[in-house]
């Protein structure tokens, strides 16, 4: 079924191929359309549709009724992916990715049935279908966490997956964010990113702001018992296995840790090597982008990793989330 899309639907499905097409044929270069009157008149919308991924609810900003125009909506998506890519920071990327699909799974919602089965169609998904491929299934579920994504806890007949109306929508919003994280951090020239460092300085103290709010100060003694024993296994110069490895990290990373008090955790070592340290630790926290996110238990638990389990970690499925858990605990304890 062919479907016209107008521009208001270009701007709110910035991902799609229509959307991309026309802010590539609006403009020669990134570089002459950052100078250039709607350019900077786009750029503060970008840094704020960057800042949103970190800070609000995208199922709100969706509702703001004083959408920007459609074609600062377009090359603010653009000029976000940029900025993020800029900041060389995988966990940014991450949450811009995020922040897009849950904005665009909103504006779907409410959309004319057939735009949002046109968008799905676009990303390979069908609305209707109740049953999808298993290889298909497999390669949209990558990323899902829960239980019941995973295929052991699907009923499958005959190489088909059977998936319900709602879990549809859920995985073309995820969907949607493998589309906008592809490639991201993008591969920015050094000179463009000098241009935009202020702006990109401003997101990155914006993403440090972001991880206190949600982590506090560091504080050594609500680590799990896993990262705890990590910690361990490198002062005593034990060599920690790759998962080992990225699991502290990735941990350490979003906790709100710097490249370089990483490296401090990982000097205690007796065969600390900086270069080598700094590498890894960069490589992990998202300039490859490496996926940063830590663990869970059960993926802990299934490289042998999970250990020193106590009471508090029956209550959880994530050390992040045994981690401010514990935090709580203790400023709980501190105020009696
Ligand atoms: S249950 Fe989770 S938080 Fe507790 S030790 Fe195992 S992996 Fe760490």
């Amino acid at each position: 079924m062919g479907v016209d899309l107008e521009r208001n639907h270009l701007a709110r499905y910035p991902f799609l191929q229509e959307s991309q097409t026309f802010a590539r044929d609006s403009t020669d270069s990134i570089e002459t359309f950052l100078e250039s009157e709607i350019g900077k008149i786009v750029l503060p919308h970008a840094v704020a549709r960057a800042k949103a991924a970190l800070f609000s609810d995208p199922r709100d900003q969706d509702k703001d009724e004083s959408e920007p125009p459609f074609k600062v909506s377009i090359f603010s998506y653009v000029i976000a992916r940029i900025l993020v890519s800029c900041t060389k920071d995988r966990m940014m990327a991450d949450r811009l990715a995020r922040y897009e699909a849950a904005r665009a799974a909103a504006a779907l919602q409410r959309e004319d049935p057939a735009i949002r089965a046109h968008v799905a169609q676009s990303l390979g998904i069908d609305l209707d279908a109740r049953t999808i491929p298993v290889t298909t299934y497999v390669e949209l579920v990558a990323r899902l966490r829960d239980d019941h994504w995973r295929l052991v806890n699907r009923e499958v007949r005959e190489g088909m997956v059977a998936v319900g109306t709602s879990e549809m929508a859920e995985l073309l919003r995820e969907r949607i964010r493998v589309v906008v994280g592809q490639n991201l951090p993008l591969d920015v020239p050094a000179s463009l990113c000098d241009t935009l460092k202020p702006y990109t300085d401003e997101l990155a103290a914006a993403l440090r702001e972001k991880t206190l709010e949600e982590f506090g100060e560091v504080d050594e003694t609500s680590f799990p018992p896993c990262i705890a024993a990590l910690i361990t296994a490198v002062t005593a110069g034990t060599n920690l296995t790759h998962m080992g490895r990225f699991a502290l990290t990735a941990f350490l990373h979003n906790i709100g840790l710097s490249t370089e008090q990483i490296a401090e955790v990982f000097q205690r070592a007796p065969d600390f090597d900086l270069s080598m340290t700094m590498y890894q630790v960069e490589h992990i926290s998202g300039r490859s982008g490496t996926e940063y996110t830590p663990p869970s238990c059960a993926t802990m638990r299934t490289y042998g990793i999970c250990v020193h389990k106590n009471a508090l970690c029956e209550l959880v499925s994530h050390p992040l989330s045994y981690y401010r858990r514990k935090k709580q605990q203790q400023e709980n304890q501190k105020k009696k």
